[in-house]
């Protein structure tokens, strides 16, 4: 290929789960200590940080590539990175020829080496899959904002038969402890006042504490908690078998750890639990949430569900129904089955026609927002802390998250950062209206 000018501008576009914003931003981080400069639209460099959990959220990939070509023909420097890079990286240097760099989500911290290869000329590959050598080779956070990501745990040993992450993230690993309150600490040095702890099943996360003893991912949040100026803590994504005691015990006794807990339940039948190689039962599941709920009375709950799962029946759908209607769920996410190559249920007999598949998702949906709507006007009239993120559409409107998770907004004088008290007012299906009392103490 052609050689190309060193990029000076680059802009990284993230698609999917918050692991891989926490990755954008990483990747940002790290082109930026090499002294280019985040630019826009038509940044030198454009980094397409993929997502492959769906067959849609893959095959936009190539869409994105082809609008990035330029009306007199030419691309800027294109790097796909990302999961999509890893699971599909031949095919994508097969077929989207302007694609000079292919780099996996373990293997990011080279983006740098890669692009200056590409920039020579050549096309430049890394999917390797090295433990955690990644976060050792990144640079200190400079991001700000008063919400930030950190991923304490990546990839996954549970191989549930529909799922790509066990293929794409490897084998799980947990990051050293030290190595996360540093990372923490210059979080909040630069704003940080909620950090939300990230992994494909973060609570399966383990270390040893700085006195040596095995620990948790309970233990890293009470060390967390430690922290002065760090007022909120959020852990997501959390596998049912790998809620431990001490971290059901800590929605208790850490007051700064939010009560809000997204557990993935993926469905209410256990003949299609059994057939996605899930660990528990609908009954185990529900009364594991009796257990979170006894701790934490307050705690809003959200999971994921899969529709049209292959074999799925009527009566297993309405057993999903019946799930969703018995844990009242403050939020949730609803994914239709999508066959992803490689995966046992990729060859499953009994697959579900769309047509089945869509009319189950409308249902499904309806009954999460109906859930979603009325956890919400429970809430109004409580009084909670709301940690503004950022302005509101209208003049003198703020926007922040209750302790509930719930987007709330309201007007007042406030401003970017600030923990705010206010009472919740009214109630929509998707976010709240509140009344600022005055600034809360943290
Ligand atoms: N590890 C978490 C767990 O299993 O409890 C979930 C993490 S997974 C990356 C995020 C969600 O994507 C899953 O909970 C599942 O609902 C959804 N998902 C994964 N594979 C899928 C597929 N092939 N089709 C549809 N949804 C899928
Ligand atoms: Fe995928 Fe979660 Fe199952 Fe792992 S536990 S295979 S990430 S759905």
């Amino acid at each position: 290929m052609s050689p190309l000018p060193a990029p000076r501008t680059f802009r990284v576009k993230s698609f999917g789960c918050q692991m891989n914003v926490y990755d954008g931003e990483r990747m940002a981080e790290l082109l930026a200590a090499q002294g280019m400069e985040a630019g826009s639209e038509d940044a030198d460099l454009v980094v397409l940080n993929t997502c492959h959990i769906r067959e849609k959220a893959a095959e936009k990939v190539y869409s994105d590539i082809g609008r990035l070509r330029r009306d007199d023909g030419s691309s800027p420097l294109i790097a796909v990175a990302g999961c999509v890079a890893q699971a599909e990286g031949e095919e994508i240097m097969a077929r989207a020829p302007s694609v000079r760099v292919v780099v996996g989500p373990q293997a990011y911290h080279r983006l740098p080496e890669l692009v200056a290869e590409a920039a020579q000329g050549a096309r430049a590959s890394d999917t390797e899959m090295p433990a955690d050598a990644k976060f050792a080779a990144l640079p200190q956070r400079t991001r700000v904002g008063p919400t930030a990501f950190l991923t304490v745990q990546e990839g996954c040993d549970k191989f549930c038969t529909y799922c790509v992450v066990p293929y794409t993230r490897g084998a799980e690993i947990s990051r050293p402890f030290a190595a996360l309150l540093d990372e923490a600490r210059a979080l909040v040095e630069r704003g940080a006042r909620e950090i939300t702890l990230l992994g494909q099943n973060v609570n399966a996360w383990a270390g040893e504490d700085a006195r040596g003893r095995a620990v948790g991912l309970a233990g890293l949040i009470r060390a967390l908690a430690e922290l002065p100026d760090l007022l909120r803590i959020r852990y997501t994504t959390s596998h049912p078998t790998d809620m431990d005691a001490d971290l059901i015990a800590a929605h208790a006794d850490t007051p700064k750890l939010m009560p809000f807990l997204h557990l993935p339940v993926q469905s209410g039948s256990d003949r299609i639990l059994k057939a996605m190689h899930r660990s528990h039962s609908a009954e185990s599941y529900l009364r594991l949430l009796e257990r979170v709920r006894a701790a934490r009375p307050d705690i809003a709950l959200s999971g994921d569900f899969i529709v049209g799962f292959p074999g799925e029946a009527e009566a297993d759908f309405r057993l999903t129904l019946e799930l969703v209607e018995s844990v009242g769920y403050a939020q949730a996410y609803s994914f239709k089955f999508s066959s992803r190559p490689g995966t046992p249920a990729a060859e499953m007999p009994g697959q579900i026609a769309t047509a089945v598949t869509d009319a189950r998702l409308q249902r499904l949906q309806a009954a999460i927002n109906r859930g979603q709507l009325a956890f919400n006007a429970a809430s109004v009239g409580q009084r909670c802390m709301v940690l503004v993120e950022r302005r509101g559409k209208h003049p003198g409107q703020w926007l922040g998250k209750s302790p509930w998770l719930q987007s709330v907004h309201f007007t007042g004088d406030a401003s970017i950062g600030d923990p705010v008290e206010v009472e919740l007012a009214t109630a929509g299906p998707n976010s709240m209206s509140g009344r600022l009392l005055h600034l809360a103490t943290a």
